[in-house]
């Protein structure tokens, strides 16, 4: 059996050397490291892959998600509510931008913000919502946006761990995640589902208006050269990234429905034990492109279960083992710990298990068969 890895980077590599071997040559023979055309061509690409009129590629996610909000009205002051189970990143720059962070609880089936959660804390200062599609599965955007719409909140979506994945509305209609709030922001960090060779980033909107202001933003604050009109950042994707994407991307479905299968094959043999719950796996919409699987270990000794797969060599991860309310940097008075029920109980069950495109049928027998061994 190949030696199991929690992302196999090396071997999905090797299926797609030439492709991604030669679009980086172009690169290095045309001399363009910053802004050239394979940065526009991949500009072009997404947009039209997500179906979204303007993607502006920037240095990573975490930048995406600031230069999202900064192109927002948003003054110091102004609460943003977002999920207290998710990376820091996304709260992170909220402080940044000396916003005011308001976390709420999660959904204990999704694991995406509380819609309940999410209304009870909307207070007059409220301005806007940053839903994490988290693991890979699209929020209750509809529910969001229909609560942003009567509160006249903005909705910036951190759609990091989620490229490709549908978000399904009542109507029938489908939208790709990360494009149906007002601005989305998206990581090409090595790991994601589609992942640059390095650092990379991108922003989506349909607002013209919003995506001209974005533009100047990641370039200084610059619209004509040499006239700074608002403060920006410098936040590029280079040459090489985009070469490495614009060979990826066409991929990307592909790689996702092997993620989905993986998902398929680990649930199928694992769901229905006493002391696991395993994401359950949409047939009719792609609602969840797993970027991590994630089980919930119930009665049982999840920290025992974790030691025992890595001492059988199969890397296993807790995402997040700390709720960003307890974290030192984040602690407000205002929290109450009866406020995050569900994120307190997730921190204590949640393991992810090793998930990428290039898992087989004996690693994930292999692996299953192992997480069963554990809890018999
Ligand atoms: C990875 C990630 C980010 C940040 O992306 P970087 O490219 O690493 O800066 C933000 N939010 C979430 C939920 C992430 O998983």
């Amino acid at each position: 059996m190949k030696k199991i890895q929690m992302v196999d980077l090396k071997s999905q590599y090797d299926s797609i050397k030439e492709a991604v071997n030669s679009s980086i040559q172009e690169v290095l023979e045309t001399n363009t490291y910053i802004n050239g055309p394979q940065v526009h061509l991949f500009q072009k690409n997404l947009e039209d892959y997500l179906g979204v009129k303007h993607v502006i590629p920037c240095a990573n996610g975490t930048d995406a998600l600031q230069i999202a909000m900064m192109g927002l009205d948003l003054k110091p002051g102004d609460e943003v509510i977002t999920a207290d189970f998710t990376f820091a990143a996304t709260v992170e720059v909220i402080a940044l931008l000396q916003l005011t962070p308001v976390l709420v609880d999660v959904d204990i089936v999704n694991m995406n913000i509380s819609i309940d959660a999410l209304k009870k804390a909307i207070t007059p200062k409220t301005k806007a919502i940053v839903p994490v599609h988290l693991f890979g599965r699209a929020a209750n955007m509809e529910a969001i946006m229909r609560i942003a719409k009567e509160h006249n909140l903005y909705v910036i979506e951190d759609n990091a761990q989620a490229i490709g994945a549908n978000c399904k509305f009542s109507d029938g209609t489908k939208k790709k995640a990360g494009t149906i709030g007002h601005v989305g922001a998206t990581s090409f960090f090595p790991s994601k589902n589609l992942g640059a060779y390095g650092d990379g980033g991108a922003i989506f909107t349909n607002d013209d208006n919003l995506a001209h202001k974005l533009r100047g933003i990641v370039n200084h604050g610059m619209y004509v050269r040499y006239h700074h009109d608002v403060v920006g950042v410098n936040s590029r994707l280079d040459s090489i990234q985009a070469a490495v994407l614009n060979a990826k991307l066409p991929l990307l479905d592909q790689y996702n429905l092997a993620r989905q299968n993986a998902a398929r094959k680990y649930t199928a043999a694992l769901d229905g034990h006493k002391n696991i719950i395993a994401p359950s796996i949409c047939d009719i919409c792609d609602c969840h492109v797993f970027h991590q699987y994630t089980l919930r270990i119930i009665d049982a000794n999840r920290d025992g279960l974790m030691q025992h797969l890595l001492d059988k060599g199969i890397p296993c991860a807790i995402y997040y083992p700390i709720p960003l309310h307890a974290q030192k940097a984040y602690l407000d008075i205002r929290y109450k710990e009866e406020d995050f029920l569900i994120t307190n109980q997730l921190v204590k069950e949640v393991i992810s298990l090793p998930m990428h495109t290039e898992l087989d049928d004996k690693q994930i027998q292999f692996i299953t068969n192992s997480i069963l061994e554990y809890l018999n």
